[in-house]
C-alpha cells in the first residue's frame, strides 16, 4: 500500500502538541478561497516551477524525458501539458527552481523517518501529525501507518476538514491520540461560499468524534469578508462539545501566492488581512461563549 505524500515537516511546533513530525498527505475535497497549501488539493504528483529561481542551466532540459523543459533565446519554458512528473529534472536543477509534489511512499518507507525524532517527541510531549490536503482521503494507509506508530508509543495527531466518510473516520480511531479539525463556518452558505462543499458532514462526524470521547483540537482560519461574520455561531456550536481540548483562531495569512504562480493554478487569495485586534476580538469571543482555552 502506498500514499501520496507533498512533504514531511520536522520540527513542526504549531501541528499539535510540543516537537512533531508533520506528513502532508495529497489530495483535498475542499476548495478554501484562502488554502495556503494549493500544492496539497490535487490528489496527482505535480511539478512545481519557481521561474524566479531559474538560472537557465539547462539541466532539465537535458534530463527530460517528454521534451517537457525547453530554453530558446535564453528563455526557459515550460511546458506543463507534457510533464508526466516524474521528477528527474528536480534532482538535476542547479537552480533549485523546481519541486515536485507527491511522492509516492509506503508505511515502511515513511516509519523509519518519523522514528529518527522520537527523543524529542518524548521529551517535549510532542509526536507526529498526519495532516494534507486531507490525508483521510487515504485513511486506509493512515491508519496502517498510525497504528505502527503507537506499537512505538508515540502520539498521533490527525489534522482533518471532517469531509470524509465516517469509515475513514472509524479505520483511524483507534490510533489516534488527538484530531485537529477545522471548522470554518457555522452556517452552510457561507461554507459553501468559502470551500464549495457545505458543512453538514463536517458538523455530524465533529458531534460523533465528541460522542466518542476522542480528544479534539478546533482550529478556525479567520478570514475578514470570509467568514468573519461565523465566530458567535461556531462558539454556541462548539459550546455543546465535551470534548474540545483546546481552540486556535488562525490568522489568515496570503503567503502562498508564489505557490499558486509555480504550479500555474488560479490564486484564490482572499488580499484582505486581519488586524491583530479583530482577531484578538475573535478569540474573546469563544472564550466567553465556550470556556474553552483559546489560543494563536
Ligand atoms: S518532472 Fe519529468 S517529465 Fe516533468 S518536466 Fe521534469 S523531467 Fe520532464
Ligand atoms: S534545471 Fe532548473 S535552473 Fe536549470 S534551466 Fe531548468 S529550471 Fe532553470
Amino acid at each position: 500500500m502506498k500514499a501520496r505524500i507533498f512533504e514531511i515537516k520536522r520540527f513542526a511546533v504549531h501541528d499539535g502538541d510540543g516537537i512533531r513530525t508533520t506528513v502532508f498527505f495529497k489530495g483535498c475535497p475542499l476548495k478554501c478561497v484562502w488554502c495556503h497549501n494549493p500544492e496539497g488539493i490535487g490528489a496527482h504528483p505535480q511539478l512545481a516551477y519557481y521561474d524566479n529561481k531559474c538560472i537557465g542551466c539547462g539541466e532539465c532540459v537535458r534530463v527530460c524525458p517528454t521534451n517537457a523543459q525547453n530554453i530558446a533565446n535564453g528563455v526557459h519554458f515550460f511546458d506543463r501539458t507534457g510533464c508526466l512528473a516524474c521528477g528527474k529534472c528536480t534532482e538535476s536543477c542547479l537552480g533549485d527552481a523546481l519541486k515536485l509534489y507527491g511522492k509516492e511512499m509506503t508505511v515502511a518507507e515513511l516509519l523509519p523517518l518519523l522514528l529518527e525524532d522520537q527523543d524529542f517527541y518524548e521529551n517535549s510531549g510532542g509526536g507526529v501529525t498526519l495532516s494534507g490536503g486531507e490525508c483521510l482521503m487515504q485513511a486506509d494507509f493512515c491508519a496502517e501507518l498510525l497504528k505502527q506508530l503507537k506499537e512505538y508509543g508515540i502520539h498521533t495527531a490527525v489534522d482533518t476538514c471532517g469531509f470524509v466518510t465516517k469509515e475513514a473516520l472509524d479505520r483511524v480511531i483507534p490510533f489516534t491520540d488527538i484530531f485537529l479539525y477545522d471548522i470554518k463556518a457555522r452556517d452552510e452558505d457561507v461554507h459553501i461560499k468559502c470551500t464549495g462543499q457545505s458543512n453538514k458532514r463536517i458538523l455530524e462526524n465533529l458531534r460523533y468524534l465528541d460522542a466518542l470521547g476522542k480528544s479534539i483540537e478546533i482550529r478556525i482560519p479567520y478570514v475578514p469578508q470570509w467568514n468573519d461574520d461565523q465566530i458567535e455561531k461556531i462558539a454556541h456550536l462548539l459550546s455543546d462539545l465535551k470534548h474540545i481540548t483546546k481552540i486556535r483562531v488562525l490568522s489568515y495569512h496570503n503567503y502562498a501566492g508564489s505557490k499558486y504562480a509555480s504550479l500555474d493554478m488560479e490564486n484564490t487569495l482572499p488580499s484582505l488581512l486581519p488586524s491583530d485586534e479583530e482577531t484578538e476580538k475573535a478569540r474573546q469571543i469563544l472564550k466567553d461563549m465556550t470556556n474553552f482555552s483559546v489560543s494563536t
